[in-house]
């Protein structure tokens, strides 16, 4: 049975982003939620958009709500305010959340590398892992020594790499070089980045390709509703994915009678 792993990006504390998300994972049970960054969103700077915010406590305990495992991958707005995320959702469960940071997880049969994020205060997220500033070169090959092929199938990245569709060029979250020079090296099988918020819904384009790699980034709306991917896969055919579009106002019944198909763009 394949592997089915729920992916977002750029959920930046919005409470209408936050429901959304726990309504998807309540309906679909994947085997793992992979959170790609911005999750919380760095104090100091103006919030996105116009509906609730939640605080960054808030935001652990709204995430307690989910039964499948959650990986977190770091964006450039998981700064100081990641202490007080860990020390809430420390009080809420027996272990500290699990980072994918410069590291490898195996979910179910697929394989999947959280990359560090280059921009913002890394430290207090990365605890001692590699930082984004770090070329890949030198933390990638341990994950290639020890898991070989399987490093290479999914790859979580905030910020994505440089030179396609999903971002727009020449603006802040253009993304990052050394990521597109790690794909061209490496060619995975799936990337999913976020980070540019917009460019994929306003050109209505999601998935873009780097060789034979495929590339996603679905974006964000801060407001709802929430656009998600959901990836599945076996230990040998390739990837799947597709993107999913969830209105957190709508009920339940509605999904479940959808399927989570309506709103779904299904890529082979
Ligand atoms: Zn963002
Ligand atoms: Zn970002």
């Amino acid at each position: 049975m394949a592997t089915r792993i729920l992916i977002v990006t750029d959920l930046h504390q919005r409470a209408v982003l936050y429901d959304a998300l726990i309504k998807l994972a309540g309906e679909i049970k994947p085997d793992a939620i992979i959170l790609g960054g911005d999750f919380l969103h760095h104090t100091g700077l103006l919030p996105y958009g116009h509906t609730q915010q939640l605080t960054t406590t808030q935001c652990a305990v709204e995430l307690h709500a989910i039964e499948a495992p959650l990986m977190l991958v770091r964006g450039n707005h998981e700064d100081e305010n990641w202490f007080e995320f860990r020390d809430a959702w420390k009080s809420l469960h027996t272990s500290a959340p699990v980072r994918l940071n410069g590291s490898f997880a195996m979910i179910g049969s697929v394989g999947v590398v959280g990359f560090p994020c280059f921009m913002g205060y890394q430290q207090p997220f990365s605890e001692g892992q590699p930082l984004g500033g770090e070329h890949y070169q030198y933390w990638f090959k341990h994950l290639l020594a020890d898991h070989g092929d399987d490093a290479k199938r999914l790859w979580i990245m905030h910020e994505p790499p440089t030179g396609t569709q999903i971002s727009e060029e020449g603006s802040p979250v253009e993304g990052n070089a050394w990521w597109r020079d790690a794909i061209e090296e490496h060619q995975p099988e799936l990337v999913v980045c976020g980070h540019d918020h917009t460019t994929p819904i306003s050109r209505g384009v999601w998935k873009d390709q780097i060789g034979a790699t495929n590339v996603l980034n679905v974006g964000q709306n801060m407001d709802g509703p929430l656009h998600a991917t959901l990836v599945m896969g076996a230990a040998s055919d390739r990837l799947q994915f597709e993107k999913l579009v969830v209105d957190s106002t709508a009920s339940a019944k509605t999904h479940a009678a959808h399927g989570w198909q309506i709103g779904a763009e299904a890529v082979p």
